[in-house]
């Protein structure tokens, strides 16, 4: 096993790929707390599956846009772990809209969980990290912050954003032990794409060059991987996982 004695935390670890990197940081030996905001009987579920393969689990309840709530979320895993060895910042939401149709409140959402949320859950245990001189920091972007997308103004510019965090962070920190890189997936079958009406989703695939969505534990292994030994000399970096859709 890979991260046995680790314990780690995914934002957003109740659906989609956050459900599928919280089963396999738990499936190479970590302990793992479970972030959602919401979703709690699916939240439950993970922690359970878990549980049953004989690691450590626990939910992890906050909002990950709000500063105090993330405070008090970080305060209650510490307490349980004792550490937090792996971070993913998985957490994220879309709002697509035009940008003439695209109000302030919808930008700020995004913005708010999608980066704001990152900059939050960084802050509130990179000194743990720092005074262990070690930590695995994994920050989910997107193709779309690559590239740009038609109705996705404020969700491109967050992962842009998470991006960019990502490499300051990465030269900050890599002389203390810590390690900071980004996952890019493309199109992933989750909720956020499989809600896509099918017309567009057969037009999206037309694009890709190998001609499916990727899975949600396709990306996980690469979470495993840059969370193991196997990915100790990355920091920096953004590993795009998107079918060959950018080359
Ligand atoms: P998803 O299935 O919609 O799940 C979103 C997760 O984020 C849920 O666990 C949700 O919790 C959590 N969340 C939302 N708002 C939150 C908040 N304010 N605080 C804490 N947790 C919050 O999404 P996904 O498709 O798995 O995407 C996961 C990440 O990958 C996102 O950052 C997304 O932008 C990125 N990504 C996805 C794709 C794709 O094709 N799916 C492609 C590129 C990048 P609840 O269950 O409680 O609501």
């Amino acid at each position: 096993m890979k991260l046995q004695g680790r314990t780690a935390l995914v934002t957003g670890g109740s659906r989609g790929i956050g459900r599928a990197v919280a089963l396999a940081l738990a499936a190479e030996g970590a302990d793992v707390a479970v972030n959602y905001v919401s979703s709690e009987g699916a939240a439950k579920e993970v922690v359970e599956q878990i549980k049953k393969g004989g690691r450590r689990a626990m939910l992890a309840q906050a909002d990950v846009a709000d500063y105090p709530d993330t405070f008090r979320m970080a305060q209650e895993v510490l307490r349980e772990f004792g550490h937090l060895d792996i971070l993913v910042n998985n957490a994220g939401i879309n709002s697509d809209k035009t940008f003439t149709k695209m109000d302030h409140a919808s930008w700020r959402r995004v913005l708010a969980i999608n980066l704001d949320g990152v900059f939050n859950c960084s802050k509130v245990f990179i000194d743990q990290m720092l005074k262990r001189n070690y930590g695995r920091i994994v920050n989910m972007t997107s193709v779309i912050g690559q590239i740009g997308n038609f109705g996705q103004a404020n969700y491109a510019a967050s992962k842009a954003g998470v991006a960019a965090f990502s490499k300051s962070l990465a030269k900050e920190l890599a002389g203390k032990g810590i390690t900071v890189n980004a996952i890019a997936p493309g199109f992933i079958e989750t909720e956020m794409v499989l809600g896509i009406p099918e017309k567009v989703r057969n037009k999206l695939l037309d694009q890709i060059p190998l001609r499916r969505f990727g899975t949600p534990e396709e990306v996980a292994r690469a979470v495993v991987y840059l969370c193991s030994a196997d990915g100790d000399y990355f920091t920096g970096a953004e590993f795009s996982i998107n079918g060959g859709l950018l080359m």
